[in-house]
């Protein structure tokens, strides 16, 4: 059976250019960047035009740019390096409740070592209010981290106005943001945002999964706290042999993504619009500001009844971010829904490939689906 993927936001299938960039990084190209031989030398030449790539998609320079494991690496790092890099000015960090679990758990550590976090709540729409942020912030306020784009409703969130608010408050606070979700997808930069550490993600842009990068300000570079201790790479920051092959398929695939995201927001607008006409009583939780992630409820259908009847036809779905294995999704939760609604919601995402028969289909199989009654509660 052929799949219909809608799960964009969860991962995504590698393109062939980044495959192929991989298999010659592997089996042409293998050499250890920090070996002096010329296997060797031709390693740290492509590392070097990969890593001017990635930076460039990103909006920095080279330097700025440091390839970490994973979306969730780069988070964490980010975020427990700004606390120990604010550590003379206070213990205060504020956040969104709404969060990646990359960044809510790294917050409850810091909490049982002695930390204060402050969690800013979405209104009804899933959207943080920087009112809200202009409250919280105190002169021992250390870190501000803000997601981009929530990785559940797509929503887009004031990371330049929370910069602005940081420094009319004159709190020395740092600001992380995780734009996993942002990245390719909506134009921005670091600088643009006025964010002092961006994390992205590879898997989420056709790249392979097992490799991400963590953009930090250059000026706070002597004092930032590396993640690892050891060989030198990473201009010491984050040393370990590079993973040549992961970080060819990231430059490849940030080369491959399309620069305008139009195509994936037009579908996902034909989705929305064609659904709500076949299904009077579904419900749209988020139409998304991101181009790729919405939300629907269909009320009184349990979530994870509808992602396996749908798989069952061949159509991958989510239930909320695939993080959560299960468990009610604590972003749908967090905007206040009626339980009827929270129970439904479902989180369609789309990418460069989805075309409109893949939402056709997928509103074909929920009617039908809605047609049997079966799971009806
Ligand atoms: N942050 C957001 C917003 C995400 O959507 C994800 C992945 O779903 C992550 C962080 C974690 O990224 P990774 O899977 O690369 O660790």
């Amino acid at each position: 059976m052929s799949v219909i993927y809608l799960d964009y936001a969860a991962t995504t299938r590698v393109c062939p250019e980044a495959a192929r960039a991989a298999l010659t990084a592997m089996t042409e190209e293998y050499g250890n960047p920090s070996s002096r031989h010329a296997l060797g030398a031709t390693a740290a030449d492509r590392l070097r035009k990969n890593r001017a790539i990635v930076a460039d998609r990103l909006g920095c320079t080279p330097e700025e740019l440091f390839f970490t494991s994973c979306g969730t690496e780069g988070d964490n790092w980010a975020i427990r390096a700004a606390v120990h890099f604010g550590r003379h000015s206070g213990k205060h960090i504020i956040t969104t409740s709404v969060e990646h679990a990359a960044v809510l758990e790294t917050m409850k550590d810091l909490a049982a070592e002695g930390c204060e976090v402050t969690y800013l709540n979405p209104d009804r729409t899933g959207h943080i209010r920087v009112s809200d942020l202009e409250a919280a912030l105190r002169p021992d306020t250390v870190l501000v981290s803000m997601m981009l784009i929530n990785n559940e409703t797509g929503a887009r969130f004031p990371v330049e106005e929370a910069a602005q608010a940081i420094r009319r408050a004159g709190a020395p606070a740092l600001l992380h943001t995780d734009a996993v979700q942002a990245f390719c997808k909506i134009p921005f930069t670091p600088t643009g945002l006025g964010a002092d550490l961006v994390a992205v993600s590879g898997h989420k842009i056709g790249a392979p999964k097992g490799i991400g990068a963590l953009y930090i300000k250059k000026h706070l570079h002597s004092r930032f706290r590396p993640l690892l201790f050891g060989g030198g790479q990473e201009a010491g920051m984050r040393p370990g042999t590079e993973p040549t092959a992961q970080i060819a398929a990231f430059a490849a695939a940030c080369l491959a993504y399309p620069e305008n995201t139009d195509r994936i927001k037009h579908i996902k607008d034909y989705f929305l619009d064609s659904i709500l006409a076949a299904i009077p009583d579904l419900e749209i939780v988020s139409r998304g500001d991101a181009p790729h992630i919405c939300a629907v409820s269909l009320p009184g259908y349990p979530s994870e009844m509808l992602v396996r009847a749908l798989s069952d036809r061949g159509i991958c779905v989510s239930s909320g971010s695939a993080c959560h294995r299960g468990k009610p999704s604590h972003v749908f939760a967090a905007l206040g829904l009626p339980k009827q609604v929270l129970t439904g919601t479902l989180r369609i995402s789309f990418g460069p490939d989805s075309t409109r028969a893949d939402a056709d289909a997928l509103i074909n199989a929920l009617v039908q689906i809605k047609s049997e009654r079966i799971f009806v509660r």
